[in-house]
């Protein structure tokens, strides 16, 4: 399924919706820190790559980010973002689909990962290993596999907690980064209470009831 998908422009711009739409709950929620700061958008650069699978994302040049107003706090708060998966320089789609792509090549072959996600092979096997490992022990995936029956293989993440979601793979992926999205902030604690709600916004979709 996730072999020949190509995420274009409309797929990241459906999702630069939903991050838009996080941020805005994010900002009415005001200040976390002080309680009583309004929050001003102060976003900032970045410059994503694609590789093969997604290079529309290099359209998505601005991570949304949040500055408290109030002098003497001025925190700022990043909020959860379907887009960028934490600093990665790589689109969070891109290293899900990337990672199901190359796990699906059974016997690992840099030369075959790199020709089919357009991302070198050492890359990719960094991510899985995050997968397997310190992705195991975040809130979000025990939160996730709480509801998972039967348990999710941890050696396929990321492919065995997207082959649990209904829909195509674009759907897929919309769905599980909006999962994924409160592992992508430090700033902005419990996240997920500002995701939920924005997944039926325009754009990628899919029904999230349906990892439960
Ligand atoms: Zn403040």
């Amino acid at each position: 399924m996730f072999d020949e998908v190509v995420l274009g422009i409309e797929f990241f711009e459906g999702l630069t919706r939903i991050d838009a739409a996080i941020a805005g709950a994010v900002a009415a929620g005001g200040c976390l820190r002080c309680g009583c700061g309004r929050l001003h958008r102060s976003d900032y650069d970045r410059k994503p790559c694609g590789g093969t699978i997604g290079a529309a994302v290099e359209t998505c040049r601005r991570r949304f980010s949040l500055c408290c107003d109030r002098r003497g706090c001025r925190r700022r708060a990043t909020p959860p973002s379907v887009r960028f998966l934490g600093r990665r320089v790589y689109a969070g789609a891109v290293v899900l689909a990337a990672c199901t792509v190359a796990l699906a090549l059974g016997a690992w072959s840099p030369k075959a990962v790199r020709r089919a996600t357009g991302v070198p092979a050492r890359t990719v096997g960094r991510w899985l290993a995050w997968w397997r490992g310190p992705f195991t022990a975040t809130a979000v995936f025990v939160a996730l596999a709480s509801r998972l029956v039967p348990a999710v293989a941890t050696a396929d993440l990321p492919a065995s907690l997207l082959a649990r979601l209904a829909g195509d793979a674009k759907a897929c992926l919309g769905v599980a980064l909006r999962q994924l999205a409160p592992l992508t902030t430090t700033s902005v604690p419990d996240g997920s209470r500002f995701v939920r709600g924005v997944g039926d916004d325009p754009g990628p979709s899919g029904d999230p009831q349906k990892m439960a």
